[in-house]
């Protein structure tokens, strides 16, 4: 019998919302989410704020025993030192992170994080009892020159030689293009990318952890086009950017199983 993954719907915020926000954000998702009976144990949900917000929902999560998970959107390869600017794991930890986002495209790209770092950063946030969301994708051009699964995968292939066979990852698929720009991948060419990145953990890690991991679609999704996604053998969730900011949009992804066979 296959392993069960519990799906999850990540809101990736970005640069987006402040403390203050974070707060009034959280209660009404946590309010929207409560009103349709959303069965957290079925579906996991989780918010990624900046930085500065983690404390404000760790307390309001807390002190109302509200069932989201929290995670920040990168972290520091070192643990403490001399590094201005950077954010260690253990104080994510110790805010009560779950997850860490590791090497979102736009990290790559504007911060030139190459596969090494965003291995190291994998081991950081594992070392400091964090499960890292490690992201990989290909750019338009990729796309054209390699086709859709060889730089994803060899994105991976990088991280997966860095951590151990029982490392509790999740991978979310990221194609570049889809980012942002409205223009989702098709349910198809997610499930191919995350078949072959499933494929790639069961020939590193084995086959038991190919089976437990769970790997995200990521890229302009909606609640319009969940449902095929989830859908998809693969698929075990989405990390989702622009519809994250959008509480009705957001709880109604989470809610997949409600369209789920509508498509
Ligand atoms: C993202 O940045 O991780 C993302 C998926 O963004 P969007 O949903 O806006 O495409």
């Amino acid at each position: 019998m296959g392993v069960a993954r519990t799906p999850l719907i990540a809101g990736n915020w970005k640069m987006n919302l402040d403390h203050l926000q974070s707060i009034a954000f959280v209660q009404k998702l946590a309010w929207a989410l409560r009103d349709a009976k959303h069965s957290f144990s079925d579906v996991e949900v989780a918010v990624f704020p900046p930085f500065t917000d983690l404390r404000s929902v760790q307390t309001l999560i807390a002190a109302d025993k509200l069932e989201l998970g929290h995670g920040a959107q990168d972290l520091s390869v070192h643990d403490s030192g001399a590094y201005t600017g950077e954010i260690s794991g253990a104080f994510l930890s110790a805010l009560a992170c779950r997850y860490v986002i590791i090497g979102h495209s736009e990290r790559r790209q504007y911060h030139h994080e190459s596969d090494e770092v965003v291995a190291q950063k994998t081991v950081a946030a594992l070392r400091h009892g964090l499960v890292p969301v490690v992201c990989v994708g290909e750019t338009a051009e990729d796309l054209e020159a390699h086709g859709p699964s060889a730089v994803p995968v060899a994105q991976l292939q990088v991280v997966l030689d860095a951590i151990s066979v029982d490392a509790d990852v999740v991978v979310a698929y990221e194609p570049v293009w889809a980012i942002g720009s409205g223009q989702a991948a098709t349910p198809e060419q997610a499930q191919q990318v995350c078949a072959a990145l499933r494929a790639a953990i069961a020939e590193k890690l084995g086959e038991d952890a190919a089976a437990r991991t769970r790997i995200l679609y990521g890229g302009s999704v909606k609640s319009g086009n969940i449902a095929g996604f989830m859908n998809q053998k693969d698929v075990d969730g989405a990390l989702v950017g622009g519809a994250s900011l959008d509480v009705d949009e957001f709880s109604a992804i989470a809610r997949f199983r409600q369209h789920v066979g509508t498509v």
